[in-house]
């Protein structure tokens, strides 16, 4: 392709909403054998809702709430954000009564009037947050969190949080002073347009691939309903690379969609990095791409541009 057929491809892009970052990521997506794609935020709309809270100790259902959203305050995590926002829904809409004296195992709430005190906060990559509220310690997080902490996780909470899986939520458990006393089942509807978008790339000889480091139950649940038959889960935050880096070798071309912070260092190793534009402005920086309209379509309208710029006919 001329200077000028570059020029022109980009300037179409750019109208389009799809920012190419130079000629040579242009060139490159015409080549595109691999797409992986991110889950959360990328395939799905990262609009995490709390659906179910189950308590299953004696404690009541308002001072559970309380705890959760007090020890993910802290937190920047979107799941965190999503039970924080489902507590506040409860203690001001539900039971207002609650909002004004709240009272959890003898702290009074400081913070907005219900949420307590809390102490050592640590967030725990892929894992979930810990932190001390009146003396003892909470964790809300996955099950790696829990043994890790050696929680035991009685069999007919296994089951719940199954149960939640096999839905396509994500299930975070919550421990209090090392008891298992509840659990949160959280929805993260996809995106309107994937599944025709993972049918458009299939039809164009490009393979889909999901990475997450949700569950692997979850992300299957998820990639079934997308039409993803390739997932890897449960990859920590630095292990997005890593799996660019096995689809690359033998030489093939692989492109990384992603949104998060996590994502970018896989955006960086990746042949193609393409960030949503709704994404952080970390992804967005180590992307070669970046999808102003945050729509999936906007993946096949970069190959499109540059198989038709460089005329490669398959
Ligand atoms: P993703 O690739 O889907 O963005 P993350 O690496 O951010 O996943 O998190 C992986 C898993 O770790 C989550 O699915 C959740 O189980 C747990 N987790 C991480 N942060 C939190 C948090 N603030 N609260 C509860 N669970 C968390
Ligand atoms: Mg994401």
């Amino acid at each position: 392709a001329t200077p000028t057929a570059v020029m022109v491809a980009t300037g179409v892009g750019a109208n389009n909403g799809v920012l190419i970052k130079g000629g040579d990521a242009l060139e490159k997506a015409q080549k595109i054998k691999y797409v992986i794609f991110d889950k959360t935020g990328t395939l799905t709309q990262g609009k995490a809702t709390v659906t179910t809270a189950k308590v299953f100790s004696g404690m009541d259902r308002g001072e559970f709430l309380t705890l959760v959203a007090s020890a993910e305050a802290s937190s920047e995590h979107p799941l965190a954000k999503a039970i924080i926002e489902y507590a506040r829904h409860f203690h001001f809409f539900d039971e207002p009564s609650t909002t004004r004296n709240t009272q959890v195992h003898g702290t009074e709430s400081k913070y907005f009037g219900w949420l307590l005190d809390v102490s050592d906060f640590s967030a725990l990559p892929g894992q979930g947050v810990q932190c001390y509220i009146g003396g003892k310690k909470i964790l809300v997080g996955n099950r790696k969190l829990m043994i890790e902490n050696r929680v035991t996780i009685p069999e007919h909470v296994e089951n719940f949080v199954v149960e939640l899986e096999e839905s396509a939520k994500t299930g975070i458990l919550v421990a209090y002073d090392n008891d298992l006393v509840g659990v949160l089942g959280i929805a993260d509807p996809l995106k309107r347009e994937a599944a025709v978008v993972i049918e458009g790339l299939i039809k164009m000889g490009v393979n889909p691939v999901m990475v997450t480091g949700d569950n692997w139950r979850t992300a299957k649940a998820v990639a079934k309903e997308v039409g993803i038959t390739d997932v890897r889960a449960e990859v920590m935050p630095a292990g997005k690379a890593d799996v660019v880096c096995l689809f690359q070798k033998g030489g093939n071309v692989v492109a990384m969609v992603g949104d998060g912070i996590n994502d970018s260092p896989a955006l960086a190793a990746a042949d193609v990095g393409m960030a949503i534009g709704a994404g952080t402005d970390i992804a967005i920086e180590a992307a070669d791409y970046v999808l102003m309209r945050s729509s999936l379509e906007d993946v096949i309208t970069a190959i499109d541009l540059s198989r038709k710029t460089f005329s490669r006919i398959r």
